[in-house]
């Protein structure tokens, strides 16, 4: 398996600390709303990430913290927490807005066949394991304190910008237009690793520290999180191409400089999806959740097959058109995989061409679109139906467009609009019946007459071996 890696820049090969185990850390949601179906594709391209990995035999352990505290409207620390907001918004505690949106997340979650990670925590599950990193921080001259808040101090290290290069200048970046800068921090690019004073006195969740009464700043809690469930050697982490910059970036100025050593070398990023007004969001223009997609009769597993259709690294753009075109390729997939009798011999070598075209396209770097024609290769190839829906088992454990199973619905449907059709009006036996025993006794004009009887009926009959049987006319 060969990755794009953010921090070398390149397409490595896939590696791992402990032979056959990856370590996977996954940023999770903000539940202060609904996903959006932007937020989605990430979640879409990293799990699918996650079952090549599988397919190819690694045990993988994902851990994925839920962002319920600390995430603010501002890059720059000044502004309110996200949570408290929505918690205004609906009239609901944070707690409360938290559960429900983790709730909602999951549910979205299953709709799209999303595994969820064997390991899930709340940042506010943490407090002690983020007030112990501060502390060894602050111990190790990386932290200090000022106006009452405990700020992280980039100019320690001596690489702070790992994926991108940045000019003296371009030092403000995350501090948008018309936001008011910190003036506590030392250098633009330091953030807060402990609130206690901010401009949003009225914070809903706070608690005791040795820095006084507060809450934690963003990007501690997936330090923290990682270290506590994953050890202190990561292999992958991953997350939308928006959490690298400042997220990501703090999340290993923080864990290096903590642990003492390097700590996760390959980061996964998927950019982002676009509407055609440009930058999907949740407070303005339409509010795209899986929920709305389903009220507007679309399969959410055709906005997972749309989202396969492109590569992770590029920006994709979504219209009810696109995704409109998705779901009838899909269901004409479904359609073709539905036709397939499971019959026939099973030969290991005349399926391995196409398995080594598949694990080809999604070992390089993750390239779905290029799998997912594999599908089709596959149902056009010289094999038994058997050999084909074996094959296509086996590639949809890595894309988990639940193929078969929506096939053999759609199959059993047919199937029984077929036994519908064919099913015979009352009397219509007793009819076939007394024209059979007409016949044995040759009465022709008796059996005319009943023949007669049934196309009245609007029905014709068909004689069988098996004796005559009527279809509609
Ligand atoms: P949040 O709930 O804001 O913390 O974001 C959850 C995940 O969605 C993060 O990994 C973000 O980087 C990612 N993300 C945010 N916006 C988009 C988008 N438009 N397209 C793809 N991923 C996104
Ligand atoms: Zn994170």
């Amino acid at each position: 398996m060969k990755l794009y890696n953010s921090i070398t820049k390149t397409k490595d090969d896939f590696y791992t600390h402990e032979p056959g185990v990856v370590k996977m850390y996954t940023c999770g949601p903000t539940v202060y709303h609904f996903a959006h179906i932007g937020n989605l594709r990430s979640y879409i391209m990293e799990d699918v990430l996650q079952k090549a990995l599988e397919h190819e035999g690694y045990n993988v352990q994902r851990c994925m913290n839920i962002t319920d505290v600390g995430h603010l409207t501002s890059d720059a620390d000044t502004g309110e927490d996200k949570m408290l907001k929505g918690a205004r918004r609906e009239h609901k505690t944070v707690m409360e807005i938290a559960k429900f949106y983790t709730d909602a997340f999951f549910a979205d979650c299953e709709k799209l066949n999303i595994k969820r990670p064997g390991m899930i925590e709340p940042a506010t599950n943490c407090i002690p394991e983020f007030i112990t990193m501060i502390e060894g921080l602050l111990e190790k001259g990386y932290a200090y304190e000022a106006g009452g808040n405990i700020y992280f101090d980039t100019s320690k290290l001596k690489k702070y910008y790992v994926f991108s290069e940045h000019e003296e200048e371009d030092l403000e970046t995350g501090v948008r237009e018309g936001v008011e800068e910190d003036t506590n921090k030392r250098n633009k690019a330091d953030f807060v690793l402990w609130f206690t004073k901010s401009k949003f006195e009225d914070q809903e969740l706070k608690w005791d520290s040795p820095f006084g009464v507060g809450y934690p700043g963003w990007h501690i809690e997936c330090s923290c999180i990682s270290l506590k469930h994953l050890g202190e050697y990561l292999d992958l982490h991953c997350g939308g191409i928006d959490n690298a910059f400042p997220h990501h970036t703090n999340e290993i100025a923080q864990s290096e400089s903590y642990l003492g050593h390097a700590w996760c070398p390959q980061w996964f990023h998927v950019h982002h999806l676009n509407t055609t007004s440009g930058k999907m969001s949740k407070s303005s223009g339409e509010f795209l959740t899986v929920s709305l997609l389903e009220e507007k009769g679309y399969d959410p597993l055709a906005y997972r097959f749309f989202c396969l259709g492109s590569h992770y690294r590029r920006n994709l753009v979504f219209s009810y058109e696109n995704l409109g075109n998705a779901q009838s390729a899909y269901e004409k997939l479904v359609a073709r995989i539905a036709a397939l009798k499971n019959e026939g011999e099973i030969r290991e070598e005349a399926m391995q061409p196409l398995k080594d075209k598949f694990a080809e396209a999604i070992g390089n770097d993750l390239n779905t679109s290029l799998a997912t024609t594999v599908l089709y290769d596959v149902l056009k190839a010289d094999l038994t139906d058997a050999e084909k829906l074996h094959l296509l088992a086996d590639f949809d454990s890595v894309l988990s467009l639940s193929l078969l199973e929506k096939a053999k619905a759609l199959a059993e449907k047919q199937a029984k609009e077929k036994a519908a059709e064919d099913a015979m009006p009352e009397g219509m036996q007793e009819l076939l019946d007394a024209r059979a025993a007409a016949r044995k006794a040759k009465n022709w004009a008796e059996s005319d007459r009943i023949r007669d009887e049934i196309a009245a009926m609007g029905y014709v009959i068909v004689d069988t071996p098996a004796g005559a049987k009527v279809k509609k006319a």
